[in-house]
This record gives structure tokens, C-alpha cells and sequence, in this order.
């Protein structure tokens, strides 16, 4: 267990370096302070333990710490922690395991900066199709999929990104179409939820909402109650 802990923050921090990288040579380079350039010694690289022991800041010229970084290692970790204490109804850990590594880091990057970086969106295509064997590419459904994905994003091009509709895309590629239909539900069911609660809370509302964070929330929802969902939707509930 303590190795999947350790897993779960190294490659929590590697990613969330990967998907904010706008160079290559963040995969070579030493990791340094984002204000000050200083590099980082390896007592200040521990993941989750070194962000609370320097109080999220830098030891060197005290400027804050980025928190996504953090926030995406607990998350990593507790995702990876999961299926050992949960059985997962979707059984293809493989690809839950690249879903919560990949999709995690994208979030937390759509939260702060609304945007899904092509790279990304690309790797998970690539590791997506190599891991999943093609297995779940239904290649007539996934077409016809896609191509609504893109009615979709040009009749109601002011409430998705582009950016959502090719990470749909490749959801819809590497998952069963099942799953994928789920999942699309889902996303909008827990982004409804959350708006309705929002406007509890705000009187202003925010004029854009990331919509990778629920895109991420519906797959592992999807992964926890894949056979529920299956019963409810060809069980004859609807
Ligand atoms: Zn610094």
C-alpha cells in the first residue's frame, strides 16, 4: 500500500508538470520554483509531505507554492488508493488507472486556466488506444458519435469548448459506447446539480465553468456503478 501511495504522488506531480509544460524540457530539466527559478532540493520534491511542511511556499524567496500541484497529488493518491478498498463495477483497471492519471491533472488545469492542452488530449488518445488493445472501438457507433459531438459544438458553440468536444472524442475511442453514453449523462447531470447549488450560494454567477472537473467526477462515477447503470438502462427501469 505504501507503494501505491508513493506511485500515486510521483506520478501526481510528473503529470501536473506535463500538462501545465509548454516545453519538452520540463522532462529532463530539475524542477525549480516557478517565481524565483530556484531549484528544488529532493527533501522540498516529496509529494504532499514537502507542500505541508513548507507551508506551501518556496523556501527560498517565500512566493506561493502552486496548490493544484497538491490538491492533484491527494486526489491521484486517493484514486489509486480506491480499488483496493472498492470494487470497481467497470473491471478494466488498466484503463481506470490511465483515466484518473491523465484526466485528473487535465481538470485542475481546466479549472484555473479553462483550457485543455492539445498534448494531453493527445496522449490519452495514444496510451488510451495501446492499452485498451482497440477493444472498445465500435467503429460505426463511435462515427456516429463523434459526429454529434460536433452538431453538438456548432449549434451550441457558446456553452462547450472545443477543447471538451475532442476530449469526448477520445473518451468515446477508448471506453465502451455504453460507458460513453453514461458518462455524457452524468457530466451534465452533476454540472446541473452543481450550478443549481451554485446559485444558492452566488448571486453572480461565473460566466464560464470548467467542465473537464465533471467529466473526470462522471467516468469514475460511471467506473463505480457501471453494472448499476447497465441494470437500470437494459433492465427495463426505463
Ligand atoms: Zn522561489
Amino acid at each position: 500500500m505504501i507503494w501505491i501511495i508513493l506511485l500515486g504522488g510521483i506520478c501526481a506531480s510528473f503529470m501536473y508538470a506535463v500538462t501545465e509544460a509548454k516545453h519538452f524540457s520540463i522532462l529532463y530539466r530539475r524542477s525549480r520554483c516557478d517565481s524565483c527559478h530556484y531549484t528544488l532540493k529532493w527533501s522540498e520534491l516529496i509529494p504532499v509531505v514537502s507542500f505541508i511542511l513548507l507551508r506551501g511556499k518556496c523556501s527560498y524567496c517565500r512566493s506561493k507554492i502552486d496548490i493544484g500541484a497538491f490538491i492533484c497529488e491527494v486526489l491521484l493518491i486517493f484514486f489509486y488508493l480506491l480499488p483496493l478498498f472498492y470494487d470497481l463495477s467497470l473491471k478494466d483497471l488498466t484503463l481506470y488507472y490511465l483515466m484518473v492519471t491523465i484526466l485528473i491533472p487535465i481538470a485542475l488545469n481546466d479549472f484555473k486556466t479553462f483550457t485543455i492542452p492539445n498534448h494531453m488530449s493527445l496522449l490519452f488518445l495514444f496510451t488510451g488506444l495501446f492499452l485498451t488493445d482497440l477493444s472498445y472501438i465500435e467503429p460505426f457507433k463511435d462515427v456516429v458519435i463523434i459526429i454529434l459531438l460536433h452538431l453538438f459544438y456548432f449549434l451550441f458553440s457558446d456553452s462547450v469548448g472545443y477543447g471538451d468536444i475532442k476530449l469526448f472524442t477520445v473518451i468515446t475511442l477508448v471506453t465502451p459506447v455504453n460507458f460513453f453514453v453514461y458518462t455524457i449523462l452524468l457530466t451534465y447531470i452533476i454540472g446541473g446539480l452543481f450550478i443549481i447549488i451554485l446559485h444558492f450560494y452566488r448571486s453572480d454567477m461565473p460566466r464560464k465553468i470548467p467542465l473537464v472537473p465533471f467529466i473526470t467526477n462522471a467516468l469514475i462515477l460511471s467506473f463505480i456503478l457501471y453494472e448499476e447503470i447497465n441494470t437500470i438502462y437494459f433492465g427495463g427501469f426505463l
